[in-house]
């Protein structure tokens, strides 16, 4: 059983913190939002009066906050008032250069730490089967393992400290640019005077396969289940595809590396989300496309 401090308990955090609860372990969570408190209180944690209240005595810190100013933020309250060689995890998608300076303040304070952002959603929160793509020393990834293990199906060491966010943002910049290549095709083929399911029964099995097709296709009534069948309610909400993909921008712009595809794509979701996106699952694009003037989008 270990002390966990937790901050963060919105949409994610709060189901992940009560995995760990569940596990066993003693919970000292802190939130801005005193309904999140309460509802973390009614699962038996601790519940505390600021970060470094939760931070103080514990063996392991989670951060789980909206954006990287948020956790640097948290940060300079929970590094000075955390045990020395205890473990700070941030699983918030921030982006790679506030991730390798958080890593280095905590390593200035004796502390071990870790990026450990997830894909898996609300849904992957609550059921424990979330992915964490972490970035810290093999030290931090071994002490992180047992507890992510709880929260996740899929625990990945993806190499020093950023990694984990550098993972994160290269996976869902290739998502945003295959959900956005799959919408395109579907909406082609409907203008083409292809049945949906004719399209998804090729374009599934050929060399166009993907997830965006296969997995989470975009139109109603083909494919398994996917927020399209919902009336496009998320499911992953095009405003968190627009962080993600944005973050991958960021981050591209830093590393001087052309990505003219994202680019484009990060775009289009700023269009989609300022013309009835929000709300939306990412998927929803596709009528957003559908009604795009060509040359125009
Ligand atoms: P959320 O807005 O529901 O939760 C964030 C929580 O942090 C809120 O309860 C808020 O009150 C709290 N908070 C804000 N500032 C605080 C502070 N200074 N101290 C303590 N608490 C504070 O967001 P979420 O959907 O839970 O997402 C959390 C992170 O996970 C984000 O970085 C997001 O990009 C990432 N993420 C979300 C999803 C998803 O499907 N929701 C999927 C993958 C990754």
């Amino acid at each position: 059983m270990s002390i966990i401090g937790f901050i963060g308990l919105g949409n994610m955090g709060l189901p992940m913190a009560i995995n760990l609860k569940k596990a066993g372990h003693a919970i000292q969570a802190f939130d801005t939002v005193p309904a999140q408190l309460e509802k973390a209180k009614a699962e038996g944690m601790e519940i505390c009066a600021s970060t470094t209240d939760a931070a103080r005595g514990a063996d392991i810190v989670v951060t789980m906050l909206p954006n990287g100013e948020i956790v640097s933020a948290v940060y300079s309250q929970i590094v000075p008032a955390a045990t020395k060689g205890a473990l700070l995890i941030d699983s918030s998608t921030i982006d790679v250069s506030t991730a390798k300076s958080l890593h280095g303040q905590a390593g200035t304070a004796g502390l071990l730490s870790l990026d450990a952002p997830v894909s898996g959603g609300v849904g992957g929160a609550e059921a424990g089967t979330l992915t964490f793509m972490c970035g810290g020393s093999e030290e931090a990834f071994g002490k992180a393992k047992p507890v992510l293990d709880i929260m996740g199906g899929k625990v990945i060491h993806c190499g020093d400290g950023g990694a984990g966010q550098a993972a994160k943002i290269c996976n869902n910049m290739l998502l945003s640019i295959s959900m956005i290549g799959t919408c395109e095709a579907f909406a082609l083929a409907e203008k083409l005077g292809l049945s949906a399911q004719a399209a998804f029964d090729v374009m599934s099995t050929s060399s166009g396969s993907c997830w965006s097709v296969n997995t989470y296709c975009p139109v109603p009534g083909v494919g398994p289940k996917s927020p399209a069948d919902n009336d496009y309610k998320p499911g992953f909400a095009a405003e968190l595809m627009l962080k993600d993909a944005s973050l991958a921008q960021q981050a591209a712009t830093e590393a001087g590396q052309a990505t003219p595809m994202g680019q484009y794509a990060a775009m289009l979701y700023r269009h989609f989300l300022a013309n009835g996106g929000e709300g939306k699952d990412f998927s929803g694009i596709i009528e957003y496309l559908k009604h795009a003037e060509r040359g125009n989008a």
